[in-house]
């Protein structure tokens, strides 16, 4: 049953519990993320609307669960190359796959704002359930709640993910000798999302690279038999500088980076320094840091690359041990400094 055509946002009733709330899951939610439910394995999924669901461990599970989640209240909701479904599904699928983690269930919760238009939350949904359709992945439990106008604005998602590793990868198993991968041009999204800000007013070909990067990755585990994938970690609020000033402090290592080597677009290039924003402390929504074992470096690369989302993938950098707990930058034009900690992400509300 869809809404009369009176009815073209969401009320406060729509998040009440009640018979509206039960119309809006039947019309709008379910159809659009029901389309996994047989990937649970017959166990209590997201159309049964009970107090909980039950997840059907493959057969084949071995290793450890891996559980991650993600609040996400990016400005605006839609944005070039995306919008906050996708970003959703992306910024959990995302932090399961650096984890060595095959994604196996989701949840979704959304704080809407009464008022929001149902053909905005359609596109969201949409958006999201083309995402996890990416990777397979079912979204077995969720909950929607309506917050009185002006108390939340638009729409907040946040998501869980479960996932199986057959071995879990952290960020901080850096050792010296290890080379350092991006999968991909590095400063997309934050500057996308700059550029799509009103109060900048700017018109660029600039576009999020927002996407499940569990695909890309995949191959890279099948074949880690030598274990030579040594930590991983996607780049995200805080961009580049601080997920490998993070690896660097945990693991006690040096990370050197070859700046001309880290792969970049031009419009980045451009609008970052129009801006004066790095584009290295700028959150990525595509993106993976790899560091594996020298001798690995090459096949990585060469995995990498056979997938679409890692057609940029490069090599840039090296672990040492010159000063533990560093980041050393050898600048384009042939100094070297170190690439500090950024204070925060420039750019606030950016996943
Ligand atoms: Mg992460």
């Amino acid at each position: 049953m869809s809404p009369s055509k009176k009815e073209t946002q969401i009320t406060q009733l729509h998040g009440a519990g009640g018979e509206l709330m039960g119309e809006l899951l039947e019309w709008l939610i379910l159809p659009r993320l029901d389309f996994a439910q047989d990937k649970n394995l017959g166990a209590i999924g997201l159309s049964a609307l009970d107090d909980g669901a039950t997840i059907a461990l493959p057969e084949e599970a071995e290793g450890k669960l891996v559980l991650t989640t993600d609040s996400h209240v990016v400005q605006p909701i839609f944005f070039p190359g995306g919008d906050i479904g996708r970003l959703a599904a992306a910024g959990t699928i995302n932090d399961l796959s650096v984890m060595g983690a095959r994604p196996i269930a989701l949840t979704l919760a959304a704080i809407i704002e009464e008022g929001f238009p149902f053909a905005d939350l359609e596109r969201i949904i949409d958006s999201f359930a083309s995402a996890i359709e990416e990777v397979d992945v079912p979204v077995v439990c969720g909950d929607t709640k309506v917050m009185p106008a002006g108390d939340v604005d638009g729409i907040l998602l946040n998501t869980t993910g479960l996932g199986i590793a057959k071995r879990a990868i952290s960020d901080a198993g850096l050792r010296p000798g290890d080379r350092v991968l991006l999968t991909g041009t590095i400063g997309d999204h934050g500057m996308a999302l700059l550029a799509a800000r009103e109060e900048f007013n700017l018109s660029t070909t600039l576009e999020s690279d927002v996407a499940p990067i569990w695909p890309m990755l995949a191959p890279l585990f099948e074949s880690d038999e030598g274990e030579s994938i040594h930590a991983m970690k996607d780049p995200t609020r805080g961009g580049l500088a601080a997920a490998l000033n993070e690896m660097a402090r945990k693991s006690t290592t040096c990370i050197e980076i070859v700046e001309s080597a880290i792969p970049m677009r031009d419009p980045v290039r451009g609008l970052s320094e129009l801006l004066g924003i790095s584009p290295l402390e700028v959150a990525n929504e595509g993106k993976a840091i790899v560091v594996v074992a020298p001798e690995a470096a090459d096949e990585t690369l060469r995995l990498l690359r056979e997938h679409p989302l890692g057609a940029d993938a490069a090599i840039v950098g090296i672990v040492t041990d010159e000063y533990p707990g560093r980041v050393i930058l050898d600048t384009e034009v042939g100094g070297r400094r170190f690439l500090d900690m950024p204070l925060g992400d420039p750019v606030p509300r950016i996943c």
